[in-house]
């Protein structure tokens, strides 16, 4: 980086899985990281390895849903950091159901964290973005995107981070502001050794049969996206907008 003050980056969801590999991909970058989940203390373990390797960040409490905790978080951000112009909108949950039996709190959450999270995290950090001329917006989606049996709310919310990202990328490219989106496939983390265990399956069987269907023949990893995500956040892609990159180890039908 040319600055002599480190980019300010915003990952959200980064206490563990993919945020929290992408937030010490970041640092590693050299980038100064916020590493914001819903408890400041669950952010302390990547804030910990980030500072343990001699990187810069902090953890900030916030639920990415509700509007008075991310603008109480974008403040501490800026005060102790710096203005943020990298985000990365990586919080998520499931409530993953048929849809006969999903309940309308199971929308509403997974809607709310998803796309609502997003659109609050990215309208707040826009500001610094604008006043900088320069900035990086990286949504999460996910190849349920393309529909998923049991995942009608995640996966309208993860289309709707698809044209979230296009618009973004439409509306703030004239600051200097790119926003693209990743779509990842299986990923080893607590979310997906979750669902194996709800549909009463051992995680190791469950992440070999996924492998089975994926062309590279294993699942993925948070720092394949991570890695995934340092790319569009550099600042030599600022010709890449509005894309959604799909890294699920080959294309998806
Ligand atoms: P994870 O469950 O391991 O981690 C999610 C993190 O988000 C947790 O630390 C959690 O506390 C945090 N979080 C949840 N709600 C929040 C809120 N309201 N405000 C702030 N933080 C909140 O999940 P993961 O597997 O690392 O997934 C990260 C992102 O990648 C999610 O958006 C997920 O939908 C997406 N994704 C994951 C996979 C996969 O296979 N794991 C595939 C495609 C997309």
């Amino acid at each position: 980086m040319s600055e002599q003050t480190p980019r300010v980056a915003v990952v959200t969801g980064a206490a563990r899985g993919i945020g929290a590999a992408t937030a010490v991909r970041l640092a590693a970058d050299g980038y100064a990281v916020a590493v914001v989940d819903l408890e400041e203390s669950a952010g302390k373990d990547t804030v910990e390895k980030i500072t343990a390797a001699g990187g810069k960040a902090i953890a900030v409490g916030a639920d990415v849903s509700n509007a008075d905790q991310v603008a109480a978080a974008f403040e501490r951000i800026a005060a102790e950091l710096g203005g943020p112009t990298i985000l990365v909108n990586n919080a998520g949950v499931l409530r993953d159901n048929l849809l006969f039996k999903m309940s309308e709190s199971d929308w509403d959450t997974v809607l709310d964290v998803h796309l609502k999270g997003a659109f609050l995290m990215s309208r707040a950090a826009q500001k610094y973005m604008v006043d900088a001329g320069y900035g990086r917006i990286v949504n999460l989606s996910s190849s349920s995107a393309l529909g998923n049996r049991g995942q009608a709310n995640y996966s309208a919310a993860k289309a709707g981070m698809q044209g979230f990202t296009k618009t973004l990328a439409k509306e703030l490219g004239k600051f200097g502001i790119t926003a693209n989106a990743v779509a990842p496939g299986f990923i080893a983390t607590d979310m997906t050794a979750a669902t194996a265990k709800r549909v009463g399956m051992d995680f190791e069987d469950f992440k070999k049969a996924a492998a089975t269907a994926i062309p590279v023949q294993r699942v993925g990893t948070p720092e394949d996206i991570a890695h995934t995500v340092s790319f569009l956040v550099s600042e030599g892609a600022g010709f890449v907008s509005g894309q959604v990159v799909y890294v699920a180890g080959g294309p998806l039908d």
